[in-house]
């Protein structure tokens, strides 16, 4: 091991394949690339548009997160905006319970959502306020949902904020639980990154299975409610979504399984799987019909590029094990060759997974920092860096190619037209001039 890795990190990294010690809290002072619990609450429950979001905290825990995924939304856009009770010293020493009253009644009074979530974020949970009486009291008085997610980050990291979330999601989808049942799925952990919700929605328009709700991305709460007379779930971000897909299961009897939609191998197996489940004899014959159709369509547009991304190296770091796992299978069919994976909340059997698919020697890490990456990604000689914001200025200061699979890509990389986007993206970042000239300087410097 490299003599800069922390010795406590040291059962977190492997190079040889061995289990990795994972889903465990970070450890002090590693400066992990991990984001915290309400970071994690907010992220899953954000996309619901006509929801109101209120954070209850200091000023910095709502700025952390506004607008930090661009989820799209066909309907309201009162999500796009960002509210918090903006607590301050006074707040702080005598409590913040009237702000917060003050601000629910403001709310309901104007807006009148179907829904509020309210954040409680660290010095709530230090300073005690009773949310839960006041979002009762607010309930009772208003007749709208107030639903509490008490997110302190100090209380973990980022998966406890995923099942937080959950809770929310099941507090607000359980009054429905016992409405008719129907043939339809849902769609978990989707949260319509530049569209992406829309393109896997309309594969399943085409091929005649119904779409009950989508969670969360492109969701309202008028459709969201319907979710629990479904009767299959499909599970895009295993990360943030299984804990509430067991939920559903064992609350509403929904069975779920995992989907990913990224890359043409996994977005193929993704589609049959589904309709094995769910379809009849006609609906897979169109989803065969399909995936044909667009593996054509897709393999043609892509066969320029792969002469030029022939043998570069890839290095992967996201947020769950099972995005990382279509990547590595993507890189690979583009020839590349994934010399650096890992997760900030990935799972024992997701690392066992990229241990067999990835080529030997590949490092794995569990909630890497950016030291580790650094070490890594210069020792291993990774031409490009996919990752989400928190990556992004690290591989710029190694002068190596980036390409952001998290909140702030441009262009939809789920589905087959996500194939085609996503390497014309590796083509020109991985391919462009600028890098030679950086490393160059930094050389110089
Ligand atoms: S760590 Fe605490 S203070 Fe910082 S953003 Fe998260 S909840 Fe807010």
């Amino acid at each position: 091991m490299p003599k800069d890795i922390l010795e406590e990190r040291h059962n977190s990294i492997s190079q040889t394949g061995a289990a990795l010690d994972c889903d465990k809290a970070s450890v002090a002072g590693a400066v992990s690339q991990r984001a915290c619990v309400y970071c994690g609450a907010r992220v899953v429950l954000n996309p619901i548009a006509d929801a109101f979001h209120l954070v209850h905290g200091p000023i910095g825990c709502a700025s952390y997160t506004w607008d930090i995924r661009g989820s799209l939304s066909a309907g309201s856009e009162l999500f796009r905006q960002s509210f918090s009770t903006d607590l301050k010293e006074r707040d702080i020493v005598f409590g913040g319970v009237d702000k917060l009253r003050a601000g629910l009644i403001e709310i309901a009074q104007i807006y009148q959502p179907p829904v509020i979530f309210v954040y409680a974020t660290c010095v709530v949970g230090v300073i005690g306020d009773d949310v839960e009486a006041v979002a009762r009291e607010i309930e009772k008085a208003y007749h709208l949902r107030v639903i509490v997610v008490k997110a302190p980050g100090f209380a973990g990291h980022k998966s406890q904020g995923y099942r937080l979330a959950g809770e929310a999601l099941m507090n607000l989808l359980t009054p429905y639980k016992t409405d008719q049942k129907r043939r339809g799925l849902n769609i978990l952990g989707d949260y319509n990154l530049a569209g992406e919700m829309w393109i896997i929605k309309n594969y399943f328009r085409e091929i005649g299975i119904p779409v009950i709700a989508s969670l969360t991305g492109d969701s309202g709460h008028a459709d969201l409610i319907k979710a629990p007379t479904a009767s299959l779930n499909v599970v895009q971000c295993a990360g943030s979504m299984t804990y509430l897909a067991k939920k559903m299961e064992e609350e509403f009897g929904i069975p779920w399984v995992k989907a990913s939609f990224f890359g043409l191998e996994d977005t193929a197996r993704a589609l049959r799987e589904t309709v094995d489940l769910l379809g009849t004899e006609a609906e897979r014959r169109r989803c065969e019909a399909l995936i044909e159709r667009e593996s054509n369509k897709v393999k043609t547009a892509i066969s320029p590029y792969l002469p030029q991304l022939k043998g570069k190296k890839a290095a992967i770091f996201v947020g769950g094990g099972f995005k990382a796992i279509s990547l590595i299978r993507q890189f690979k069919a583009l020839g590349l060759t994934t010399v650096l994976v890992g997760a900030q909340t990935g799972q024992k059997e997701e690392y066992e997974v990229m241990a067999n698919i990835a080529s030997p020697g590949t490092v794995i890490l569990d909630d890497a920092n950016p030291s580790e990456l650094e070490t890594f990604m210069r020792e291993k000689g990774a031409d490009i860096l996919v990752g989400g914001v928190k990556e992004r200025p690290l591989a710029y200061k190694l002068g190596v190619a980036f390409c952001d699979h998290n909140h702030e890509r441009q262009s939809p990389l789920a589905g087959f037209v996500g194939v085609e986007n996503f390497t014309r993206e590796i083509n020109l970042t991985i391919n462009s001039p600028v890098w030679s000239y950086v490393q160059a300087a930094g050389e110089l410097a």
